[in-house]
Parts: C-alpha cells; structure tokens; sequence
C-alpha cells in the first residue's frame, strides 16, 4: 500500500510513546475533582519548588523573551563546568535530559544496531532505541539492581551505546561506585557508555563518576534541572563528556535548543545550594516515614537512592487498582503496569502533608 503513513518505517509506526505521570488538569477532568485538591506524587518532582532565585532570574528573564536565547548557552555551560572543574566544551545542554538521550540516538543508532539496559530502566531508552530501528537488548536486574556483570556479558558486535542508571527510575536501586567503575573498564571503547544520573544529588554518596569521562573517551554524564532543582517544567537537563564526544553531539541538536528562561532559572538555581539541602533534607526524612509505613503496612519496597520509592501493592493487576482508587480520592501516583510491573506502584516523596495524605488514602485502598 502507498499510503503516506507507511513511508514511515513501520519502527517508527509501532512505536508505543512514553506515558508520563497524569497532569493534574486532567485528573480533576476525568474524575470531577477540584485541581487545588489534588496532589501528584508520580513524577519525581520537587515538592518545594524552584529555588526562588530561580524564580527571580526567570521572571527577569521573561523580559527579553523576544530574543533568540544564546544557543550556545555560555553562562549556563561555564557554571556547570565549573562547579565539576571541567571545561566548557565538557558541557551540552538539552531540553531535558531527554533530549541528550535523542542526540545519542541520531548521533550512534541505526537499523540493527543494539542498546543494552537493566530490564526494569527508564522507559525511554527503549523508545529512542526503536526511533533509530535499533533493538534493546533488556538485561535481567535481579531484585531490581543492575547486574553490570550480565550486561557486559551481553554485548554484541552491533552494541553501539550501554545504559547504566543510577539511581535507576522506576526501582531506585543504586549502582556503588566500585561496580560502576569496573563496569566501565569492561566495555570496548567504542561503545558509548551512558550513565544517567537524573537523582544524582539525592545520594548521600554521590560516585565520583565526573573522574570517569577524564579517563575514558566513550563515558557521558546525564543530569538535570528537574528533579533537585524543580524546574521540571522548563525542560533543561545537561550532559558532560568528553569534548571530541560531546562534540559530536552538538552537531546534532536544534541551534536553540534550551530556552532562554530555563537556561536562567537553571544558572540561578545552580548557586542556590541551600535550596538542594532543603530537598534533599525534606525528601531523606519523607522517603524514612514512607518506608517506616510500607513497614508496618508489611508492604514490599524497593530501597531507593531517588526522591521516589516502588511499592508492592499486592497480585497482579494491584498496581493499577491502587493506582486508580487514588485518583478517585486526588492522589497521583505512577501506575508500573507499562514497566511490566503491575504488582508494583512508584510513589514521589512529597511534602510531610502530601506524604500523610498518600498514606492515609494508600491504608483506605490496601484492607
Ligand atoms: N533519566 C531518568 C532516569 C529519569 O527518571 C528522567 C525523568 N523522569 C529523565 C532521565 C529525564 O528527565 P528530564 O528530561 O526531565 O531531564
């Protein structure tokens, strides 16, 4: 058949798109809910906010909107370089981390080749690998930890990048230092290794995985704005890398690829130190009461190096019931089922309210 649709690759007309934790705005619609009554616990979002220092550059900002931002990002790329002693071409910006995810898709897959991955990663390698007619090769991660060792093992000759995350989102399961290393010095070099450090900050030792691209050609960085710093809706995420790498992926990105006012609220929030030792303060002492709940609610979870734990909310199936029975009564939480995970559901530490209040809905839904 000649129809335009199948001119696209039928990779691209199979493609199943990321399901993202439910707005707010569309909970009140479906179920009749007041928005301000609602709270969503299912992106790993901060509950504190942005930094309001970040707020303020933003607002500032916002009186230049007419401009193009500068595309090369010099002040946001020099502080980011700066506070991890690198260099400017050590940085690339994105639109969100997920969109350095993109660039490494255009830049190192084709038809054929192959990505590896813990089976239980975050969604969206498997979804850039396929936009690229690329396959994933989903490694095992028995009690939802990474097993480095089997996915070294199992690459191929058409492996073109390796996935570690840490700590890994939906599971929370954290890489040590010591593995990540050894990992690393495991894998050909010409293989791009990714390690996505989205929760980076929340740890309370922190690899020291910057010394890894001074060392290796092949080895990126991925960080963003969305989580510590709250400013999810900005999209701006960054990566660092080695700057013949990183080099290449500059050439693949849009000239103006983070805005202007992200890339003002991100340098602002950078600086604001104080502001990442509240959420890191607020999320440590939630993530402490939720387990001690799960606990004496003998519910199953996984320990969790991110500012979100994964629960076992019963049998098969649980996971959405729960999931929906919540948002009958305004909680959002993140539903595993699409992780094929349907036993389990994802949780964000929230404010001590917001935490209580998924509590005491969680105990009317779990008899
Ligand atoms: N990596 C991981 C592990 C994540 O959980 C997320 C966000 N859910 C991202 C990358 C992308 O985040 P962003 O595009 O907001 O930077």
């Amino acid at each position: 058949m000649n129809s335009v649709t199948n001119q696209a690759p039928s990779y691209i007309r199979d493609l199943v798109p990321y399901e993202p934790g439910k707005p707010i705005d569309d909970v009140a619609r479906e179920w009749g809910l007041d928005p301000k009554s609602i709270i969503k616990l299912a992106s790993n979002e901060n509950p504190l906010g942005p930094s309001p220092k970040a707020k303020a550059a933003m607002q500032q900002a916002i009186e230049k909107a007419e401009l193009y931002p500068d595309g090369g990002g010099f002040h946001l790329r020099t502080a980011i370089a700066e506070k991890f002693s690198l260099e400017i071409g050590n940085v690339i910006l994105g639109n969100g981390s997920n969109e350095i995810l993109e660039f490494l898709g255009k830049a190192f897959l084709r038809p054929g080749d192959d990505i590896i991955a813990a089976r239980h990663a975050f969604a969206v390698y498997p979804i850039i690998a396929q936009m690229s007619g690329a396959n994933t090769i989903e490694v095992p991660d028995p009690e939802f930890r990474h097993d480095l060792k089997a996915m070294v093992a199992a690459i191929t000759p058409k492996t073109k990048i390796f996935f570690i995350t840490t700590p890994n989102n939906p599971t929370g399961a954290v890489c040590s230092e010591q593995e990540i290393f050894d990992c690393v010095a495991a894998i050909p070099p010409h293989i791009v290794v990714v390690i996505d450090e989205a929760y980076y900050e929340f740890l309370d030792q922190p690899p020291r995985t910057v010394d890894l691209i001074r060392k290796y050609p092949n080895v990126i960085l991925m960080r963003t704005f969305s989580k510590i710093q709250g400013l999810a809706a900005l999209r701006i995420g960054y990566g660092l890398g080695p700057k013949e790498l990183v080099e290449v992926l500059q050439k693949t990105r849009q000239p103006f690829n983070a805005n202007a006012i992200a890339q003002a609220g991100a340098l602002a929030g950078l600086g604001d130190e104080e502001h990442q030792r509240k959420t890191k303060e607020i999320t440590d002492s939630g993530r402490k009461f939720l387990e001690g709940e799960f606990a004496q609610m003998k519910l199953e979870y996984v320990p969790s190096g991110g500012n979100f734990i994964m629960v076992k909310v019963g049998g098969c199936g649980a996971g959405k019931k729960v999931f929906l029975e919540l948002q009958k009564s305004g909680v959002i939480v993140r539903d595993l089922t699409s992780y094929q995970l349907p036993e389990y559901i994802r949780v964000t530490v929230g404010t001590p309210e917001q935490n209580a209040r998924f509590i005491d809905e969680l105990k009317k839904v779990i008899v």
